[in-house]
């Protein structure tokens, strides 16, 4: 993960899609995560999702990485074309935002796009236009970001995604029975 370099954000990691994603889940996970406390079922998780994106799209060139950004893959047209794999449609306004966050910073290079989040297991997908205010908003998303990793560790609040988190038995010491 980089790190940035100016005194507003010294220390602290660059603002990735991932850390958007966890933005929309759980302020503690996003916390963590940009702190580098990974745990191996994340990687698992991770893992997972890659042999998804292998076996269904072994056509495709794999993985392209940008500032900030891993894009599973490209297609090109009039206008290219950007696209998020994902395992199930659980997450789907984190996935949204991801992949607008994906499409501002391409902007920001000059580079304009749309964006295709894919679900192989679900046969389906979902075509993402930014919108009027859109990147305002993520411009606001981003700011609010930096503020929160900047800031104290924040303490964990149950809810029921807790279960499948790779962060669980950090953040309840693996206690089934919290909430
Ligand atoms: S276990 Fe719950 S509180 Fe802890 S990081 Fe995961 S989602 Fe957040």
């Amino acid at each position: 993960m980089g790190r940035t370099s100016d005194v507003r954000g010294a220390g602290l990691p660059d603002i990735t899609g991932v850390m958007i994603s966890y933005y929309f889940v759980c302020h503690t996970k996003l916390w963590l995560f940009a702190h580098n406390i990974t745990l191996e079922r994340e990687f698992d998780a991770v893992r997972q999702g890659k042999e998804i994106h292998e076996n269904s799209y072994r056509r495709e060139k794999k993985e392209i990485e940008l500032p900030g950004m891993k894009l599973d893959f490209v297609r090109k047209g009039d206008v290219m074309e950007i696209h998020e794999v994902k395992k199930s449609k659980k997450m789907t306004q984190a996935d949204r935002y991801q992949l607008l966050y994906y499409l501002y910073r391409l902007r920001g290079m000059g580079i304009e796009a749309t964006g295709v989040l894919n679900y192989p297991l679900l046969k389906d997908t979902l075509e993402i236009i930014p919108e009027g205010g859109d990147f305002t908003e993520i411009a606001e998303i981003e700011e609010d970001i930096r503020r929160i990793i900047a800031g104290p560790y924040i303490e964990p609040r149950y809810r029921k995604i807790c279960r499948k988190c790779a962060y669980f038995e950090f953040c309840f010491g693996g206690d089934e029975d919290e909430g």
